[in-house]
Protein backbone atom coordinates (compact mmCIF):
# COMPACT_ATOMS: atom_id res chain seq x y z
CA UNK A 1 0.00 0.00 0.00
CA UNK A 2 0.93 3.64 -0.81
CA UNK A 3 2.85 5.37 2.09
CA UNK A 4 1.95 8.73 0.93
CA UNK A 5 4.43 10.32 3.49
CA UNK A 6 7.40 8.22 3.00
CA UNK A 7 6.67 9.24 -1.07
CA UNK A 8 7.13 12.82 0.20
CA UNK A 9 9.83 12.53 2.66
CA UNK A 10 12.22 15.88 1.77
CA UNK A 11 10.09 17.30 -0.61
CA UNK A 12 9.62 20.86 -0.61
CA UNK A 13 7.74 21.90 -3.72
CA UNK A 14 4.68 19.23 -4.57
CA UNK A 15 1.93 19.59 -6.59
CA UNK A 16 -1.59 18.27 -7.10
CA UNK A 17 -4.20 17.90 -9.88
CA UNK A 18 -7.45 16.01 -10.53
CA UNK A 19 -9.65 15.84 -13.76
CA UNK A 20 -11.05 18.72 -15.73
CA UNK A 21 -14.44 19.94 -15.15
CA UNK A 22 -13.82 18.55 -11.69
CA UNK A 23 -16.70 17.09 -10.06
CA UNK A 24 -17.00 16.85 -5.98
CA UNK A 25 -14.75 13.82 -5.56
CA UNK A 26 -11.68 15.65 -8.15
CA UNK A 27 -12.01 19.13 -6.28
CA UNK A 28 -12.49 17.04 -2.47
CA UNK A 29 -9.74 14.87 -2.99
CA UNK A 30 -6.94 17.38 -3.98
CA UNK A 31 -8.39 19.49 -0.87
CA UNK A 32 -8.42 16.56 1.40
CA UNK A 33 -4.48 15.69 0.31
CA UNK A 34 -3.08 19.12 0.20
CA UNK A 35 -4.67 19.59 3.95
CA UNK A 36 -3.13 16.38 5.13
CA UNK A 37 0.38 17.34 3.16
CA UNK A 38 0.17 20.77 5.17
CA UNK A 39 -0.63 19.06 8.84
CA UNK A 40 1.95 16.25 8.14
CA UNK A 41 4.80 18.59 6.44
CA UNK A 42 4.56 22.32 7.71
CA UNK A 43 7.43 23.55 6.11
CA UNK A 44 6.61 22.15 2.35
CA UNK A 45 4.68 24.48 -0.29
CA UNK A 46 1.61 22.68 -1.80
CA UNK A 47 0.04 23.45 -4.93
CA UNK A 48 -3.06 22.41 -6.24
CA UNK A 49 -4.42 22.85 -9.61
CA UNK A 50 -7.11 22.73 -11.37
CA UNK A 51 -9.29 23.63 -15.15
CA UNK A 52 -12.20 25.97 -14.33
CA UNK A 53 -15.23 25.57 -14.23
CA UNK A 54 -14.52 24.59 -10.67
CA UNK A 55 -18.60 23.92 -9.04
CA UNK A 56 -18.56 26.57 -6.20
CA UNK A 57 -20.65 25.07 -4.14
CA UNK A 58 -17.81 23.12 -2.69
CA UNK A 59 -16.00 26.76 -1.63
CA UNK A 60 -16.86 25.59 1.87
CA UNK A 61 -13.88 23.24 1.88
CA UNK A 62 -10.63 24.24 3.44
CA UNK A 63 -8.43 26.01 0.67
CA UNK A 64 -10.64 26.45 -2.31
CA UNK A 65 -10.25 29.56 -2.76
CA UNK A 66 -6.34 29.07 -3.14
CA UNK A 67 -6.87 26.58 -6.17
CA UNK A 68 -4.66 27.50 -8.86
CA UNK A 69 -6.51 27.89 -11.67
CA UNK A 70 -3.83 29.43 -14.21
CA UNK A 71 -0.87 27.46 -15.49
CA UNK A 72 2.07 29.78 -15.75
CA UNK A 73 5.63 28.36 -16.42
CA UNK A 74 6.96 27.03 -12.77
CA UNK A 75 10.20 25.13 -11.54
CA UNK A 76 9.70 21.40 -11.64
CA UNK A 77 8.00 20.14 -8.68
CA UNK A 78 9.39 17.40 -6.17
CA UNK A 79 5.93 15.42 -6.22
CA UNK A 80 3.66 15.79 -8.65
CA UNK A 81 -0.07 13.87 -7.42
CA UNK A 82 -2.66 13.04 -10.19
CA UNK A 83 -5.96 12.59 -8.56
CA UNK A 84 -9.23 10.59 -9.70
CA UNK A 85 -8.13 10.40 -13.29
CA UNK A 86 -5.10 9.25 -15.55
CA UNK A 87 -2.49 11.54 -17.50
CA UNK A 88 -5.31 11.94 -20.20
CA UNK A 89 -7.75 14.15 -18.13
CA UNK A 90 -4.96 16.92 -16.50
CA UNK A 91 -5.98 19.31 -18.98
CA UNK A 92 -2.93 22.10 -18.61
CA UNK A 93 -1.96 20.89 -15.39
CA UNK A 94 -0.82 17.91 -16.85
CA UNK A 95 2.61 19.84 -18.13
CA UNK A 96 3.30 20.12 -14.12
CA UNK A 97 2.89 16.38 -13.57
CA UNK A 98 5.37 16.14 -17.25
CA UNK A 99 8.16 17.94 -15.57
CA UNK A 100 8.05 16.47 -12.21
CA UNK A 101 10.96 14.84 -10.22
CA UNK A 102 8.41 11.80 -8.94
CA UNK A 103 4.64 11.36 -9.81
CA UNK A 104 2.19 9.49 -7.79
CA UNK A 105 -1.57 8.06 -9.11
CA UNK A 106 -4.37 7.64 -6.99
CA UNK A 107 -7.40 6.95 -8.74
CA UNK A 108 -10.70 4.36 -8.28
CA UNK A 109 -11.90 4.69 -12.06
CA UNK A 110 -12.11 1.25 -13.09
CA UNK A 111 -10.50 2.42 -17.20
CA UNK A 112 -7.24 3.59 -15.55
CA UNK A 113 -5.65 0.01 -15.68
CA UNK A 114 -2.26 0.62 -14.22
CA UNK A 115 -1.88 4.36 -13.38
CA UNK A 116 0.09 6.86 -15.28
CA UNK A 117 3.17 7.63 -11.41
CA UNK A 118 5.84 6.40 -10.87
CA UNK A 119 3.87 5.28 -7.51
CA UNK A 120 0.27 4.24 -8.46
CA UNK A 121 -2.43 3.00 -6.21
CA UNK A 122 -5.48 2.24 -8.11
CA UNK A 123 -8.69 0.85 -6.75
CA UNK A 124 -11.63 0.64 -9.14
CA UNK A 125 -13.54 -1.12 -6.02
CA UNK A 126 -13.59 1.94 -3.94
CA UNK A 127 -16.55 4.19 -4.19
CA UNK A 128 -14.26 7.82 -4.39
CA UNK A 129 -10.53 8.57 -4.71
CA UNK A 130 -11.48 10.51 -1.68
CA UNK A 131 -12.19 7.10 0.16
CA UNK A 132 -9.03 5.41 -1.20
CA UNK A 133 -7.08 8.69 0.11
CA UNK A 134 -8.64 8.35 3.58
CA UNK A 135 -7.43 4.58 3.61
CA UNK A 136 -4.09 5.77 2.50
CA UNK A 137 -3.90 8.59 5.46
CA UNK A 138 -2.27 8.47 8.92
CA UNK A 139 -4.89 9.84 11.24
CA UNK A 140 -2.69 11.42 12.83
CA UNK A 141 -2.86 14.28 10.52
CA UNK A 142 -6.47 13.90 9.89
CA UNK A 143 -8.73 16.60 11.23
CA UNK A 144 -12.18 18.30 10.94
CA UNK A 145 -11.04 19.81 7.96
CA UNK A 146 -9.60 17.03 5.92
CA UNK A 147 -12.53 14.78 7.43
CA UNK A 148 -14.92 17.11 5.66
CA UNK A 149 -13.37 17.19 2.02
CA UNK A 150 -13.10 13.24 2.40
CA UNK A 151 -16.92 12.72 3.32
CA UNK A 152 -18.01 15.35 0.65
CA UNK A 153 -16.43 13.62 -2.06
CA UNK A 154 -17.78 10.32 -0.89
CA UNK A 155 -21.23 11.83 -0.80
CA UNK A 156 -21.09 13.07 -4.38
CA UNK A 157 -19.90 9.62 -5.78
CA UNK A 158 -21.94 7.39 -4.21
CA UNK A 159 -25.41 9.72 -4.65
CA UNK A 160 -25.31 10.20 -0.47
CA UNK A 161 -24.32 6.20 0.14
CA UNK A 162 -26.98 4.94 -2.47
CA UNK A 163 -24.83 3.52 -5.92
CA UNK A 164 -23.44 -0.04 -5.42
CA UNK A 165 -20.11 1.51 -5.28
CA UNK A 166 -20.54 2.03 -1.67
CA UNK A 167 -19.66 -0.90 0.41
CA UNK A 168 -19.80 -1.69 4.32
CA UNK A 169 -16.57 -0.58 5.10
CA UNK A 170 -17.49 2.72 2.99
CA UNK A 171 -20.32 3.11 5.89
CA UNK A 172 -17.37 2.44 8.23
CA UNK A 173 -15.58 5.01 7.79
CA UNK A 174 -18.43 7.28 7.33
CA UNK A 175 -19.13 7.00 10.41
CA UNK A 176 -15.71 7.18 11.39
CA UNK A 177 -15.75 10.84 9.63
CA UNK A 178 -18.70 12.16 11.36
CA UNK A 179 -17.20 11.72 14.82
CA UNK A 180 -14.92 14.99 13.28
CA UNK A 181 -18.16 16.76 14.19
CA UNK A 182 -19.06 18.58 11.23
CA UNK A 183 -22.03 19.62 9.71
CA UNK A 184 -23.16 16.92 7.68
CA UNK A 185 -26.81 17.58 6.76
CA UNK A 186 -26.34 20.83 5.41
CA UNK A 187 -23.17 19.76 3.51
CA UNK A 188 -25.39 16.75 2.15
CA UNK A 189 -27.66 19.49 1.31
CA UNK A 190 -25.59 22.03 -0.20
CA UNK A 191 -23.34 19.52 -2.06
CA UNK A 192 -25.52 17.36 -3.46
CA UNK A 193 -29.04 18.21 -3.44
CA UNK A 194 -29.79 21.86 -4.17
CA UNK A 195 -29.86 23.62 -7.29
CA UNK A 196 -30.05 26.80 -8.40
CA UNK A 197 -33.56 27.75 -10.13
CA UNK A 198 -31.48 27.85 -13.57
CA UNK A 199 -30.54 24.57 -12.98
CA UNK A 200 -33.95 23.24 -11.92
CA UNK A 201 -34.89 24.70 -15.02
CA UNK A 202 -32.71 23.20 -17.50
CA UNK A 203 -33.18 19.88 -15.86
CA UNK A 204 -37.18 20.15 -16.15
CA UNK A 205 -36.75 21.16 -19.66
CA UNK A 206 -34.32 17.71 -20.15
CA UNK A 207 -36.66 16.27 -18.83
CA UNK A 208 -39.79 17.21 -20.58
CA UNK A 209 -37.50 16.87 -23.76
CA UNK A 210 -36.05 13.40 -23.02
CA UNK A 211 -37.10 10.95 -25.54
CA UNK A 212 -37.24 6.68 -24.80
CA UNK A 213 -35.79 3.63 -27.24
CA UNK A 214 -34.88 0.14 -26.99
CA UNK A 215 -38.22 -0.80 -25.58
CA UNK A 216 -38.13 2.00 -23.03
CA UNK A 217 -34.99 0.64 -21.73
CA UNK A 218 -32.74 3.70 -22.70
CA UNK A 219 -33.67 7.06 -21.87
CA UNK A 220 -31.64 10.23 -23.72
CA UNK A 221 -31.59 14.06 -23.41
CA UNK A 222 -29.42 16.58 -25.26
CA UNK A 223 -28.97 20.08 -25.02
CA UNK A 224 -27.65 21.62 -28.36
CA UNK A 225 -24.73 24.85 -28.86
CA UNK A 226 -27.95 27.43 -29.22
CA UNK A 227 -30.13 26.03 -26.10
CA UNK A 228 -27.19 26.49 -23.64
CA UNK A 229 -26.25 29.79 -24.74
CA UNK A 230 -30.02 30.84 -24.26
CA UNK A 231 -30.20 29.44 -20.85
CA UNK A 232 -26.75 31.24 -19.84
CA UNK A 233 -25.95 27.29 -18.80
CA UNK A 234 -22.43 26.26 -18.40
CA UNK A 235 -21.53 22.25 -18.09
CA UNK A 236 -21.44 22.68 -14.15
CA UNK A 237 -25.26 23.27 -14.52
CA UNK A 238 -25.69 20.38 -15.74
CA UNK A 239 -25.01 17.71 -12.95
CA UNK A 240 -27.45 15.07 -11.59
CA UNK A 241 -29.84 15.77 -15.15
CA UNK A 242 -28.28 12.17 -16.14
CA UNK A 243 -29.02 10.46 -12.99
CA UNK A 244 -32.80 11.84 -12.55
CA UNK A 245 -32.83 10.46 -16.20
CA UNK A 246 -31.83 6.96 -14.67
CA UNK A 247 -34.41 7.12 -11.97
CA UNK A 248 -37.37 6.59 -14.76
CA UNK A 249 -38.60 3.56 -14.16
CA UNK A 250 -37.55 0.67 -16.63
CA UNK A 251 -34.42 2.70 -17.88
CA UNK A 252 -31.57 0.18 -18.01
CA UNK A 253 -29.20 3.03 -19.42
CA UNK A 254 -29.57 6.76 -19.27
CA UNK A 255 -27.48 9.60 -21.67
CA UNK A 256 -27.13 12.90 -21.46
CA UNK A 257 -25.24 15.00 -24.05
CA UNK A 258 -24.15 18.64 -24.39
CA UNK A 259 -22.70 19.84 -27.30
CA UNK A 260 -19.11 21.51 -26.39
CA UNK A 261 -18.23 22.42 -30.18
CA UNK A 262 -19.94 22.06 -33.40
CA UNK A 263 -21.29 18.56 -33.69
CA UNK A 264 -18.39 17.54 -30.45
CA UNK A 265 -20.80 16.33 -27.64
CA UNK A 266 -19.87 15.84 -24.20
CA UNK A 267 -21.51 12.35 -23.16
CA UNK A 268 -22.46 11.11 -19.79
CA UNK A 269 -23.72 7.38 -19.60
CA UNK A 270 -25.52 5.94 -15.95
CA UNK A 271 -27.09 2.26 -15.64
CA UNK A 272 -28.73 0.83 -13.19
CA UNK A 273 -27.20 -2.96 -13.15
CA UNK A 274 -27.18 -4.86 -16.52
CA UNK A 275 -25.24 -3.21 -18.62
CA UNK A 276 -21.61 -1.65 -17.64
CA UNK A 277 -21.02 1.64 -19.51
CA UNK A 278 -17.10 2.21 -18.75
CA UNK A 279 -16.57 -0.64 -21.33
CA UNK A 280 -19.25 1.11 -23.65
CA UNK A 281 -17.32 4.75 -22.84
CA UNK A 282 -13.71 3.10 -23.30
CA UNK A 283 -15.21 2.32 -27.18
CA UNK A 284 -14.91 5.58 -27.44
CA UNK A 285 -11.57 7.13 -25.97
CA UNK A 286 -13.81 7.84 -22.56
CA UNK A 287 -13.88 6.15 -19.43
CA UNK A 288 -14.95 5.89 -16.22
CA UNK A 289 -17.19 2.76 -14.02
CA UNK A 290 -19.40 0.44 -14.37
CA UNK A 291 -22.68 2.08 -13.70
CA UNK A 292 -21.31 6.04 -14.30
CA UNK A 293 -19.10 6.80 -17.40
CA UNK A 294 -18.41 9.44 -20.13
CA UNK A 295 -17.00 10.08 -23.36
CA UNK A 296 -16.42 12.84 -25.98
CA UNK A 297 -18.62 11.96 -29.77
CA UNK A 298 -18.63 13.63 -32.61
CA UNK A 299 -21.41 14.00 -35.47
CA UNK A 300 -24.64 14.88 -34.65
CA UNK A 301 -27.25 13.78 -31.77
CA UNK A 302 -28.80 10.86 -33.90
CA UNK A 303 -25.20 9.58 -34.94
CA UNK A 304 -23.84 9.46 -31.25
CA UNK A 305 -26.67 7.47 -30.28
CA UNK A 306 -27.00 5.07 -32.65
CA UNK A 307 -23.37 3.80 -32.22
CA UNK A 308 -23.87 4.08 -28.50
CA UNK A 309 -26.91 2.05 -28.91
CA UNK A 310 -25.34 -0.84 -30.27
CA UNK A 311 -23.29 -1.22 -27.74
CA UNK A 312 -26.00 -0.72 -25.40
CA UNK A 313 -28.21 -3.27 -26.83
CA UNK A 314 -25.42 -6.02 -27.35
CA UNK A 315 -24.86 -5.96 -23.69
CA UNK A 316 -28.75 -5.81 -22.75
CA UNK A 317 -29.45 -8.92 -25.16
CA UNK A 318 -25.90 -10.62 -24.16
CA UNK A 319 -27.07 -11.85 -20.60
CA UNK A 320 -27.75 -10.34 -16.80
CA UNK A 321 -24.54 -10.06 -16.82
CA UNK A 322 -23.90 -7.63 -19.37
CA UNK A 323 -20.52 -6.79 -17.41
CA UNK A 324 -19.07 -10.35 -18.13
CA UNK A 325 -19.61 -10.00 -22.39
CA UNK A 326 -16.63 -8.17 -24.44
CA UNK A 327 -19.02 -5.29 -25.01
P1 LIG B 1 -19.87 12.31 -15.68
O1 LIG B 1 -20.91 11.67 -16.53
O2 LIG B 1 -20.42 12.65 -14.32
O3 LIG B 1 -19.14 13.43 -16.35
O4 LIG B 1 -18.77 11.20 -15.42
C1 LIG B 1 -19.07 9.92 -14.92
C2 LIG B 1 -17.79 9.19 -14.59
O5 LIG B 1 -17.06 8.92 -15.79
C3 LIG B 1 -16.84 10.01 -13.71
O6 LIG B 1 -16.18 9.12 -12.84
C4 LIG B 1 -15.89 10.63 -14.69
O7 LIG B 1 -14.65 10.87 -14.09
C5 LIG B 1 -15.81 9.58 -15.80
N1 LIG B 1 -15.65 10.21 -17.13
C6 LIG B 1 -16.48 11.12 -17.70
N2 LIG B 1 -16.03 11.48 -18.91
C7 LIG B 1 -14.89 10.79 -19.12
C8 LIG B 1 -13.94 10.75 -20.21
O8 LIG B 1 -14.07 11.43 -21.24
N3 LIG B 1 -12.87 9.90 -20.04
C9 LIG B 1 -12.70 9.15 -18.91
N4 LIG B 1 -11.61 8.35 -18.83
N5 LIG B 1 -13.56 9.16 -17.89
C10 LIG B 1 -14.65 9.97 -17.98
MN1 LIG C 1 -14.20 9.89 -8.39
Amino acid sequence: MLDILKECEGAKRIGISGHIRPDGDAISSCLALRQYLLNAMPEATVDVYLENPIPTIFDGEIGYSEIKREFPDAAPYDVYFVLDCSRERLGEPGKYFDAAAKTINIDHHESNKTGVGDCNEIDPDISSTCELLYTLFDKKYVDVEVAKCIYTGMVTDTGVFQYSCTSPDTMRRAAELMEYGFDFPSLIQRCFYEKTYLQSQILGRCLMESVRFMDDRCVVSWLDKRTQDFYGVVSKDFEGIVSQLRNIRGAEVSIFMYEVGNQEYKVSLRSSEKVNVAKIAEKFGGGGHARAAGCNMSGNVYDCVNNLSKYIEKQLDASPEGEEQDA
